[in-house]
């Protein structure tokens, strides 16, 4: 069976999927789901603007909990909410934990002030030394989530992230995943053309080139139509590169098969 391991129901702040559509569309589809809402600590200018609370969460979706609907959480990685992210993740049940990188020096990437003044290459360097940084505090993220989330909203002519421009730094967030066990994320999302496949596919063959065994694959749906998106994608890119896809139920890492 088929699993879109990220997907944000109404606990995320940007989402009103309810989770019976959610699992309706899975039924569909044949797919297993992990539902994964936004935790960003600490958002700029407005500190719980993306937050939402677990024990309501577990307490609205824990009966749902099967083999094919697990529980997880995307966490905002920044250094300085270590410590309180490190707190909700040892203080709750999540099956799974994506670590993703929205924020960097107190702005929303999705802001287009974080590329004022600046040329793509110091954007995208800042955004990669914030990966680096946190990756290497953020020892109990599961998985590496979306690390072309900054080519969805850069403001430059050709936003994609080309692995020979930023090889070195890409180098590191692979080696430290692969080193710490951590998945690397197939986020679907932006994949709707043989071009970006092949643009982000050095990436993911890189991964296994430096140790990187397991990848997880998600749609980041945010509505039911776009539960499952491409999982087709995701699998097909880990098989191209010897990598094994997985969902995570308990912390621990199951194989999928198609
Ligand atoms: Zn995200
Ligand atoms: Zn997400």
């Amino acid at each position: 069976m088929l699993f879109d391991t990220h997907m944000h129901t109404r606990f995320s702040t940007d989402s009103d999927m309810l989770l019976e559509d959610a699992l309706v569309r899975a039924r569909q589809l044949g797919i297993g789901i992990t539902i994964t809402e936004h935790m960003d600590l600490a958002y700029p200018g407005e500190p719980a603007a993306f937050t939402f609370d677990t024990d309501q969460y577990f307490a609205a979706y824990n009966s749902y909990r099967s083999e094919s609907v697990l529980l997880g959480i995307e966490l905002g990685m920044r250094c300085d909410c270590l410590a309180d992210n490190c707190r909700i993740a040892q203080a709750n049940s999540f099956d799974y934990i994506i670590g993703s990188i929205h924020v960097v020096d107190n702005v929303d990437i999705y802001c287009s002030e974080f590329y004022h003044q600046r040329s793509k290459q110091e954007a995208y360097n800042l955004y990669f030394d914030a990966m680096i940084a946190c990756l290497r505090e953020y020892d109990f993220i599961h998985s590496l989530g979306h690390i072309d989330y900054i080519s969805r909203y850069a403001k430059y002519q050709d936003t994609e992230i080309y692995y020979r421009e930023f090889a070195d730094r890409i180098d590191e967030v692979l080696r430290l995943a692969a080193t710490r066990n951590i998945a690397l994320e197939i986020n679907t999302r932006r994949l709707d053309s043989k071009e970006r496949i092949d643009i982000i596919l050095p990436i993911y063959r890189r991964f296994a080139e430096l140790g990187g065994t397991l990848v997880t694959i998600g749609s980041d749906a945010h509505r039911e139509s776009e539960v499952g998106r491409r999982l087709n994608v995701g699998m097909e890119i880990a098989k191209h590169c010897g990598l094994t896809a997985v969902r995570f139920v308990n912390g621990s890492p199951l194989e999928i098969k198609a």
